[in-house]
């Protein structure tokens, strides 16, 4: 069975919030990580560059990707092999960061700035700040960031949580643009993920969505119809860098741990957000088949309109949430949004952390919110009277924050997220 409807579709699941999932990652890992106790009461760590934990840990990294690729090979379905002459050799190459980060299949043109994003309202203006294109590639740059960036030196020290909780938004600076054998740039025809999977083709920096979407739990007709959903790994990038923190801490580094378990983090909180996890929230099979049969008949506008409602709610409810959370950390009052991402209360009601966790777990919870969650958003929008366009952001300063439908959808999603963040953290530190 064919259903060229699902794959309209997903040529919009990468729409603007391909670089988002709960808007701006560091804010979230804040609230979410503060009452840690092993991370709160760790040690500061000194800022270390990538080339010296590379350079004193050649020797172990080379076995350990190695490791991971065996593993990656047995247990991650539909999952593209690295090419072995991307694998890290015994002689450290001439470009060791290069190597190491095509050995990982990233984006080799990321900056890795050294710097740590404050909570708005805890900038520390008299320091050196570096600007969004010193952290971010081009594709990732956006008029409406409002993200600072406090430049840190080597040796310096540094609190873990401010690590974390910058490393947990980096993976949206460009660890993932481009690596598709369709995508513009040199490494798409080297990494063997083939042609992108899903995403809109019109905005560049959608050719990250594959690792930060995950179409984990749909049915096996719309597997049968539309295969390509299978061919996206937010989850083997997590376990990619969450044993990249192990060995970190491990061997010595743990800058590099605090920051590869953020970078793991940012896609575990991706996975949260059901639009993350959720092709198209709302439809049932028989709904999605009927309106691709009246759309094979010529009549596409039921289709066109559902496509165009996902893409329209994924992004506003973000724009939404992001602004919110952001006038409420200035504002510096309790609110049950902020409450929600620190409570502790289920967080050990959920199974252990493994592998597995993120898809069958985090996507899971995600995926079964997703249709009330949908027509929350849709409720909203009808009452707050319509979209507000790309072009007018700045307007969203004026909402008014006051849907309560929608307003407890979102504080529960975001009780998951704080949940599965500090879930995923304890693991990563090897604390229970
Ligand atoms: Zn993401």
């Amino acid at each position: 069975m064919k259903l060229p409807f699902v794959i309209a579709l997903l040529g919009l699941a990468g729409f603007a919030p391909g670089a988002w999932g709960w808007s701006n990652h560091t804010l979230g890992s804040y609230l979410a990580l503060q009452d840690v106790a092993p991370l709160r009461e760790a040690p500061t760590v000194e800022v270390e560059p990538l080339e010296q934990f590379l350079a004193q840990e050649h020797t172990g990294l080379v076995a350990l990707l190695q490791a991971q690729e065996s593993f990656a090979r047995e247990h991650f379905a539909d999952y593209p092999p690295r090419p072995d002459d991307l694998a890290l050799t015994t002689t450290p190459a001439s470009d060791p960061r290069r190597a190491f980060l095509m050995a990982l299949r990233v984006n080799p043109q990321i900056h890795l700035a050294l710097m740590f994003q404050p909570l708005p309202g805890q900038d520390e203006p008299a320091r050196g700040h570096l600007k969004p294109s010193q952290v971010m590639v081009a594709q990732t740059l956006s008029p409406w960031a409002t993200q600072r960036f406090i430049a840190l030196a080597p040796g310096e020290q540094i609190a873990p949580l401010a690590v974390l909780a910058t490393a947990a938004d980096e993976p949206d600076y460009g660890h993932d643009i481009n690596l598709f054998s369709d995508n513009p740039g040199e490494v798409g025809a080297l990494y063997g993920f083939g042609v992108q999977s899903f995403g809109d083709e019109r905005f560049e920096y959608s050719s990250q969505a594959p690792f930060h979407i995950g179409f984990f739990h749909e049915s096996a007709v719309i597997y049968a119809g539309a295969p390509f959903l299978k061919r996206s790994w937010p989850d083997w990038r997590i376990y990619q860098y969450f044993d990249l923190a192990r060995f970190a801490f491990a061997t010595g580094h743990p800058y590099w741990g605090y920051r590869f378990l953020g970078w793991g983090l940012h896609y575990v909180q991706d996975l949260t957000q059901p639009y993350h996890a959720t092709p198209l929230p709302g439809a049932d099979l028989a709904g999605m088949l009927l309106m691709e049969g009246k759309a094979l008949a010529g009549f596409d506008s039921e289709k066109k309109a559902a496509i165009a409602r996902v893409a329209t709610r994924h992004t506003e409810v973000e724009k939404y949430q992001g602004a919110w959370l952001e006038q409420l950390l200035l504002a510096k009052a309790p609110h049950p949004m902020l409450a929600a991402y620190a409570d502790t209360a289920r967080d050990a009601t959920y199974p252990p952390y493994s592998t597995a966790y993120a898809r069958d777990v985090v996507a899971a919870q995600a995926n079964a919110q997703a249709a009330a969650f949908d027509e929350a958003i849709g409720q909203w929008l009808a009452a707050s009277g319509g979209v507000q366009g790309f072009s007018q952001g700045n307007q969203l300063q004026r909402q008014t924050y006051d849907h309560e439908p929608l307003n407890s959808q979102l504080v529960e999603l975001l009780r998951h997220m704080g949940a599965h963040s500090r879930n995923f953290v304890r693991a990563g530190m090897g604390a229970h």
